[in-house]
């Protein structure tokens, strides 16, 4: 046997050894062992997959470049850990930081509607953006492609989008004012008022459909002023932290397109 040959045996030989070890290190590293429940009888079924999730949670970074926003998302911070699924610089570039199918670290305490723990149920998205600038176009190019891919790839419904400071009022203000929802609208993403806006009639509650819409009510100063950033933006006419008008015919188109126009005004919608 030439000394080749006599390397490649040893190596071989070396391999039969590791392989058995390589497999197991592998095989534990990505299947690990099903959390059982200790009061059941474990009876596996191979009819499953991977949960998905039903929301999709908007925010920006308050940061003052992407790659200060990714050293944030990708460390461990003084104010603990926090990620998102993706960054969209301001330069339209998208980042991919946790896989769709994890739960990534970007709500915090808050609920929308029945949603409790909106970390497992959404997918969160940064968007590089310092709080006080507008958020450029080439950005929300990106992020409305993000949302035809995210929406389509995982039958998210393409109402199920949403702002952090809705989901928590008084504790975020992102995306805040200055965030184009009438444009995600137009290009058919999140919950708009559609069609002229009419007055409600007499008994319509507001705070019901806030609460129909998913807003938490706990605080509702703050409530009403996650829903002026949403569906008011900039506008001039708000005077501070009550509904008016306005509002109130918002309020009672959003009601209406969620089909319970009737059931909280005691009229039906017509
Ligand atoms: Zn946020």
């Amino acid at each position: 046997m030439s000394r080749p040959h006599a390397l490649h045996a040893r190596r071989f030989a070396v391999h039969r050894w590791l392989m058995p070890l390589c497999l197991a290190t592998v095989l534990s590293a990505c299947a690990p062992t099903p959390v059982r429940n200790p009061i059941a009888q474990w009876v596996p079924s191979p009819n499953y997959d991977a949960r998905r999730p039903v929301l999709i949670v908007i925010h920006f970074t308050n940061e003052h470049s992407a790659s200060q926003a990714l050293h944030t998302l990708r460390t461990a911070n003084s104010g603990g850990p926090v990620s998102a699924h993706y960054l969209v610089g301001d330069d339209g570039h998208i980042y991919q930081l946790v896989a769709d199918s994890e739960r990534a670290w970007h709500a915090g305490a808050g609920h929308w509607g029945t949603i409790t723990d909106v970390n497992s149920a959404s997918i969160g998205i940064e968007l590089d953006n310092d709080g006080d600038s507008p958020f450029t176009q080439v950005q929300i190019d990106s992020l409305l492609h993000l949302l035809a891919d995210l929406t389509d790839r995982l039958r998210i419904p393409r109402t199920q989008i949403i702002g952090h400071e809705d989901l928590a009022p008084g504790r975020k203000d992102d995306p805040g004012p200055r965030f184009p929802w009438q444009q995600l609208a137009q290009a058919g993403f999140g919950l708009w008022p559609q069609g002229p806006l009419v007055d409600p009639p007499p008994g319509f509650d507001p705070w019901a459909a806030l609460g129909l819409i998913g807003y938490p009510l706990d605080n509702r100063t703050a409530t009403v002023h996650s829903f002026h950033h949403h569906f008011r933006g900039m506008d001039a006419g708000i005077n501070g932290d009550a509904l008016d008008g306005q509002d109130l015919r918002i309020l009672y188109a959003l009601s209406r397109q969620l089909g319970a126009g009737g059931g909280i005004t005691g009229v039906p919608a017509g």
